[in-house]
């Protein structure tokens, strides 16, 4: 755990130094879990984007994109419940003073554990060897059946407590199960407050006249109010698909985690309209397809799972997260959800206009279903710098940092060097530059010693440095050295753009979809 946690720092260490992220307006003291993305940040946050938009709306010919307002009419939010009920528990510790989700504290012990018997369990694995087996020892050592028993009396009394709204059994289950504090160890605990989560401010200039609206807590509620305006000036058939990126906010409880959990942060959603029936269908289908999305960056298989809620929102009939194995632990990183014709529904009931989709096939008209895909692009971020940082013992000795980012999304593709800033080198190597920043970001260094320049791309992950020396004047070849292999080649000039582009090029990645 401690190691973990050391890891983590290091991250946010890192993301710092190497212009990824920053805190919000750190000149101020910054401002609690807000973030601001850096030149490296931006540049592989914007990949991560355009990789989700193209696997999403331009492989996918019955999806379209849209872009929606921030501000939407207040009313949204009245019919999509999020007014009523965009609530999380919130308990604060009487000493401390720290304020937390009491479902997370429940959760969080739950993990506890899950913890210990995995440890139990392989601890026997050691123990028994090549004859140990798990199922056996599962459903026969006591210690794992008691665990198991209460991992499942917790859970389901926390799911009941939740669906019912009963805030004072969730806080006597957190006295009785002994839940202190993670930070001071009291276990003097307020009472369970429900607490919204959206933020408010006013539309128009003067006083009386202004009237209260909401910073959009997801992006979702844009896509459903253009539903019609979409199916209709797209000649849209069901099944089909609107998908957005864009900011949200929420004025989270607790939030720390670094980018994990902010309070302004960046959504991915797509919503797929189908037929009334089809639905579980469909949600299997996206779970599918997501999964596969996220494996397609070659993470190992085992950093990615399903968690199944348990507790379903107020418009879902079936929900499960993709969850990654982050350095604090597996925690959620998208949501797929059924939310039935809840939301289509509601909008029909409080505008008073039809959202109904007339099926040709069979000559019906009804309020489609919808399966929503929900990742937040701050956290896939997060996943795909912590999966990539790695700190490597080099044969010479020495030590280096390296972003194994996936070569299509690292910020910059391309460092170019002159061996030495005279003799033509940068006058050569600039030329080189302007052939290949057409298609790829390229970045220009010739301060300090080759080796020095090579660690600096290392810690920024990226994938080619080209080396420009005198040989280079003399019969137009260059060194260029690969980011994880660290090897070395000369090769001509105009086989660069071909060798680059079969590294780093989104397609392959597209192809595996
Ligand atoms: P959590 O349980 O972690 O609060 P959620 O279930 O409320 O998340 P959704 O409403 O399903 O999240 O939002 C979809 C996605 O948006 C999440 O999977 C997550 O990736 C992202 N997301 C939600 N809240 C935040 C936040 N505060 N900061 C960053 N990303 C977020």
């Amino acid at each position: 755990m401690s190691n973990n946690a050391d890891l983590f720092k290091k991250i946010i260490a890192h993301c710092k130094e190497y212009g990824f992220v920053f805190p919000s307006s750190e000149i101020y003291d910054g401002l609690s879990a807000t973030y601001d993305y850096g030149q490296n940040g931006s540049g592989l946050k914007n990949n991560i984007k355009d990789f989700w938009w193209k696997a999403m709306v331009q492989l996918h010919e019955n999806i379209v994109g849209i872009d929606a307002a921030i501000f939407m009419h207040p009313t949204t939010w009245k019919a999509s419940g999020h007014l009523d009920a965009f609530n999380d528990p919130l308990i604060d510790n009487k000493d401390s003073k720290k304020r937390y989700r009491a479902d997370v504290l429940v959760e969080e012990y739950l993990e506890k554990i899950r913890a210990k018997v995995d440890k139990e369990v392989g601890k026997a694995a050691k123990r028994f060897g090549d004859s140990f087996d798990e199922q056996v020892f599962r459903s026969t050592n006591q210690r794992v059946l008691d665990n198991e028993q209460k991992i499942t009396a917790i859970s389901e009394r926390l799911r009941k407590d939740l669906e019912n709204n009963d805030l004072d059994d969730l806080k006597a289950m957190i006295e009785e199960i002994g839940i202190a504090d993670p930070v001071s160890g009291s276990k003097n605990w307020t009472e369970v407050r429900q607490f919204n989560l959206m933020f408010d401010t006013e539309l128009g200039s003067v006083a009386e006249d202004a009237s209260k609206i909401y910073l959009r807590p997801e992006t979702a509620q844009g896509i459903f109010v253009n539903y019609l305006n979409v199916q209709k000036t797209g000649r849209m058939k069901i099944p089909f698909g609107i998908a957005q990126t864009g900011k949200a906010f929420r004025n989270e409880i607790v939030a720390r985690q670094f980018i994990f959990r902010m309070r302004e942060f960046e959504q991915m959603e797509m919503q797929y309209f189908v037929k009334p029936g089809e639905e579980l269908k469909w949600y299997e289908y996206w779970k599918e397809a997501r999964m596969k999305w996220h494996k397609a960056l070659g993470f190992p298989a085992e950093k990615f799972r399903f968690h199944d809620h348990l507790k379903l929102a107020h418009y879902a009939n079936a929900a499960c997260d993709i969850e990654f194995d982050f350095p604090m632990g597996f925690k959620e990183l998208e949501g797929i959800h059924s939310r039935t014709d809840f939301d289509l529904g509601k909008h029909e009931e409080y505008s008073g206009k039809k959202l109904q989709y007339f099926d040709p096939e069979d000559n019906t008209s009804y309020v489609p279903y919808v399966v929503e895909t929900s990742i937040g692009l701050d956290r896939m971020f997060l996943a795909v710098i912590s999966q990539s940082y790695t700190e490597e013992k080099l044969d010479d000795g020495n030590e280096r940092v390296v972003l194994k980012i996936p070569p299509f999304l690292a910020p910059v593709k391309i460092a170019i060097f002159p061996l030495l800033k005279k003799d033509g080198l940068p006058e050569k190597s600039r030329e080189i530059m302007d052939l290949l920043k057409m298609d790829h970001h390229c970045l220009y260094e010739e301060k300090d010693t080759i080796g020095k320049r090579y660690r600096r791309m290392d810690a920024i992950g990226t994938p080619y440095c080209i080396t420009v020396d005198h040989q280079t004047l003399e019969d137009q070849t260059v060194t260029i050295r690969e980011r994880d292999s660290m090897e070395q080649e000369r090769v001509k000039i105009d086989q660069l753009a071909a060798i680059v582009h079969e590294k780093v090029s989104i397609n392959k990645v597209l192809q595996k979809l």
